[in-house]
């Protein structure tokens, strides 16, 4: 079976499409997997999490409320409302609005910390991001001692400062030898079976493939919660 086109990852803000039905598998207790050949469902990965929503056609409608990507293929989990779906089937695919706003404010929030950082003088190395509304958090790791309130403070100002630039984001399809020219910062490993994309916030470039705010006001505020250091990692908590 061919990889699923990822049409997120070109149309990051479009929430409907049509696809055709490749795929259902019976997961037992009323619960079916259904790969199509296109979807603009958000796979949870890269600190994102999945969205939920439905895909129907005339017959059946399915509820969405996991979403998986494995071996180059997504996962759309759930359980029928009504019908059920053959293989070949027209459908089409409707992404709930409001989670996938706040999760792609709370995405470009855990960036910006990375640009108000590198705008404050710390070219920390990221380490993780966990974009989730229920404590979102960015990791590097640095050899500094952080235990003064100013950072705290300062990157705060700096974000919202940065959030009242309107910033317009855009983004880049290329390789990771490219990707070394724009970024600060590229990962050792990039996912596989998905296409290396750079996001752009002005003249601030990252290897991501999550959804991003058209503009970075769209994230209206931000605060920095905690700034913590355990070990050679920094854990900046922030919450929108
Ligand atoms: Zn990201």
């Amino acid at each position: 079976m061919p990889n699923t086109k990822l049409i997120y990852m070109e149309q990051m803000h479009l929430l409907e499409c049509k696809a055709t039905v490749e795929e259902i598998k019976d997961l037992g207790e009323d619960k079916f997997s259904a790969i199509l050949d296109q979807t603009v469902f958000y796979p949870q990965g890269g600190g994102q999490p999945f969205d939920n929503g439905i895909i129907k056609n005339e017959n059946a409608i399915f509820n969405v409320n996991e979403v998986r990507f494995m071996d180059g293929q997504v996962h759309h989990i759930g359980k029928y409302e009504k019908g059920a779906f053959k293989v070949g089937d027209t459908v089409s695919n409707f992404v709930e609005k409001e989670r996938r706003q706040l999760n792609t404010r709370l995405h470009s929030a855990g960036h910006l910390v990375d640009m108000g950082l590198k705008e404050l003088g710390k070219l920390w190395k990221p380490a993780k991001g966990y974009h989730f509304p229920n404590g979102p958090y960015v990791e590097y790791l640095a050899e500094e001692n952080v235990f003064d309130e100013n950072l705290k403070t300062e990157l705060e100002k700096k974000c919202n400062e940065i959030i009242n630039r309107n910033i317009e984001t855009n983004i880049k399809f290329m390789d990771k030898s490219e990707m070394k020219k724009f970024c600060h910062f590229v990962p050792d490993f990039l996912p596989e079976g998905k296409p290396a994309r750079v996001v752009f916030y002005g003249d601030f470039a990252i290897p991501c493939g999550g959804t991003h705010c058209k503009n970075l006001n769209e994230i209206l505020k931000m605060s920095i919660r905690k700034i913590k250091k355990e070990k050679d990692m920094i854990k900046i908590s922030y919450e929108l």
